[in-house]
């Protein structure tokens, strides 16, 4: 069998993977990158809107207390706030250094870094290239990678001395010796042979679980591998339950249903209307919201050109808010023909400087719903979007709780609580990236031997079972079933006898994919490749289902129609998922959060918090202040 030593592996080349990546290179370990999908294609890529960096460019107000404070409460106050705080500390560094390698960001008129308005910030905050972000994000880390290599050339004679991509190869499970993380085992893609990697530490960066869902904006890849990973290692899970349902994805035609649509159009002035022609969001401003949006759509339009006296409109309320107002808009009957709502950037802006601003979305809609949006109205509705739950992770260095194991970006969990914030996690990206390239680098420096990895064979025998069984079960019919199931049961509005319906549908799912057969040979077969990730989906789809059933409160990207307020006594409690080694047994345990660091805390002005904490953090946050 082919095998590989390394010091650090990174599972997935997003931009979560690649700035991990050059880290750990940088600090002079042998690193390979592997990705199950072409090198250059991973979600970072489509990411259009920008990169949220308090570096004050458009409103020199703007620092990391106004981000740091946007971020919690974006996630209601249930995010790690460590993270928080580095994230908003660390991310106009990040964006800096980007350009440093090359990237070039749109500019202000005086040349500085341009940045734009998005739901829930505070400022204009979005370091942006049109919307083609991701892509410019993606191009110039790769371009890192690449500068690396050509260093190796020279000094070493070997451009993958020190770092290797290993690209259409996916990760299966990852190695062990004892309690350490020892490599990882997986396939290529296309030839369906199998590969060892040997390696101390491993990175998982492998991004969402989207493809549970069956509205999802996210691609084929987004099947919760790392999420699975981690857990089959015996690393644990918090915050499954908060799901990301962007407000905007197309839902016409069906073949396109959930492809997003960036909120960029609603921060450059597009506005959300129902069948009746009413802008709608002024009604669903939620309380702890209420004196931070216009109440007139008078005040709301004067906002895009005078921040200072105005308030924002409630279109850029956060996501889950929007999500849940479109959604109770169709219930009511309001909706567009097409079942969503009507976004409307033709009214508001000239048709020239959509095609400017919006040069993606206007492509989208003329190519895929042959809808100009510079003439008409586009018909919009939720979409399964971003996972905020993922790998606990310590914030600092993004370790996992089993010893050499990192993760970071989209797979961790924590950093943005219940919602995240858009643009967020761009910046998520290449700030934790970093971190987890330095902690796992960190991490192999202060080992005193090589672990030695265990259970090939093992890994060899599963993923292998599919294609030696003959008659079983189809992996697609059982992939369709779980995804109807997700959105249908546990989606954006969920209720006890739903979600339980859920874990026994999920519960027989799992019997009917050990039992799945695939047809064909080890040669590009992407029913065995399905075989495999279904594992990964069904393990991760029981979490979220566990974790939602046990959340009696709605908080976030967690709605419960049976409980639908928030609760502070909900708010001190993360829900912490496991599951054996063999994907059974899944449990979900109650820990208390943390208390935020009195410097955090005072951030913020008691009457805020009385909206999210206890009484007795309360109390802490008046010794605090005194
Ligand atoms: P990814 O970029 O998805 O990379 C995952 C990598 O892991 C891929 O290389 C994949 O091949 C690999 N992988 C997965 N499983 C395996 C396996 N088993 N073995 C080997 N490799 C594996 N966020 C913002 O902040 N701003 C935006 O404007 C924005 N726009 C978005 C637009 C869209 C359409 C979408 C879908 C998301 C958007 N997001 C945005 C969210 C953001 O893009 C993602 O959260 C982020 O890119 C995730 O990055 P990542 O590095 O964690 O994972």
């Amino acid at each position: 069998m082919e095998r590989h030593e390394y010091d650090v592996v990174v599972i997935g080349a997003g931009g979560a993977g690649l700035r991990a990546a050059i880290e750990a290179r940088q600090q002079g370990k042998r690193t390979a990158i592997i990705c199950k999908s072409l090198f250059g294609k991973a979600h970072t890529v489509m990411a259009e809107g920008g990169a949220a960096a308090a570096m004050g460019n458009v409103n020199p107000d703007d620092n990391w207390m106004v981000h740091f404070r946007d971020t919690m409460r974006g996630g209601k106050f249930l995010n790690n706030w460590r993270m928080a705080e580095l994230h908003a500390k660390e991310a106009p560094d990040r964006v800096w250094e980007l350009e440093e390698w090359g990237a070039l960001f749109d500019r202000t008129k005086d040349g500085k870094i341009s940045q734009r308005n998005f739901g829930g910030h505070e400022y204009p905050r979005l370091a942006h290239v049109g919307d083609r972000t991701g892509l410019e994000l993606i191009r110039t880390l790769q371009q890192r990678v690449v500068a690396l290599q050509q260093q190796d050339e020279r000094e070493h004679g070997d451009p993958e001395a020190f770092i290797k991509v290993f690209a259409e190869c996916t990760v299966t499970r990852l190695l062990k010796d004892g309690d350490k993380i020892a490599g990882a085992f997986g396939y290529w893609r296309e030839t369906g042979d199998f590969i060892v990697f040997d390696a101390p530490a491993v990175v998982l960066a492998t991004g969402g679980i989207g493809k549970s869902y069956v509205v999802t904006s996210n691609s084929w890849e987004y099947t919760g591998d790392g999420h699975a990973l981690a857990l089959l290692a015996g690393a644990k899970l918090i915050n499954m339950e908060f799901i990301q349902f962007h407000p905007t994805g197309m839902v016409w035609p069906p073949s396109v249903r959930g492809i997003l649509v960036t909120e960029s159009v609603r921060g450059d002035g597009g506005v959300l209307r129902n069948s009746e022609g009413r802008r709608f969001m002024f009604d669903y401003v939620p309380d702890v919201f209420k004196d931070k949006y216009a109440t007139t759509e008078e005040e709301g339009d004067r906002w895009y050109t005078d921040q200072a006296n105005n308030r924002r409109p409630p279109e850029l309320l956060p996501r889950d808010e929007v999500a849940r107002a479109i959604n109770a808009e169709v219930k009511a009957g309001r909706g567009s023909p097409q079942g969503g709502v009507f976004l409307d950037v033709s009214s508001r802006l000239p048709a020239a400087e959509i095609v400017k601003r919006l040069p993606s979305m206007h492509h989208q809609f003329k190519e895929l719903a042959d809808v100009d949006i510079t003439q008409e109205p586009m018909q919009v509705g939720p979409t399964c979007h971003y996972v905020m739950g993922g790998v606990e992770v310590e914030a600092d260095t993004g370790a996992a709780s089993v010893p050499g194991l990192f993760a970071a970006g989209e797979v961790s969990g924590g950093m943005h609580g219940s919602n995240r914030l858009g643009g967020n996690s761009l910046s998520d990206l290449l700030v934790f990236g970093r971190r987890a390239g330095l902690g796992a680098s960190a991490y192999v420096d202060g080992l005193a031997a090589r672990p030695v990895p265990a259970g090939v064979e093992e890994a060899e025998a599963e993923a292998i079972a599919p294609l030696q069984r003959t008659g079983g079960e189809n992996p697609y019919e059982v992939h369709h079933e779980l995804q109807r199931t997700m959105n249908d049961l546990v989606g954006i509005i969920r209720k006890s006898e739903e979600i339980s319906e859920a874990l026994q549908v999920v519960e027989k799912l799992k019997e009917r994919s050990k039992n799945t057969a695939s047809a064909g040979s080890r040669i590009y077969n992407p029913g065995w490749h399905l075989a495999i990730d279904l594992r990964n989906m069904l393990l991760v789809s029981e979490c979220v289902a566990r974790a939602a059933l046990l959340r009696e409160e709605s908080r976030g990207g967690h709605t419960r129609d049976d409980f639908p307020g928030m609760s502070p006594e909900w708010r001190r409690k993360l829900l912490v998922c496991s599951a054996g080694p063999d994907a059974s047994g899944v449990t979900v345990e109650e820990r208390v959060q943390p208390s935020m660091r009195g410097d955090l805390i005072t951030l913020f002005d008691r009457a805020e918090l009385e909206k999210y904490l206890t009484e007795d953090e309360l109390a802490d946050y008046d010794a605090a202040v005194k």
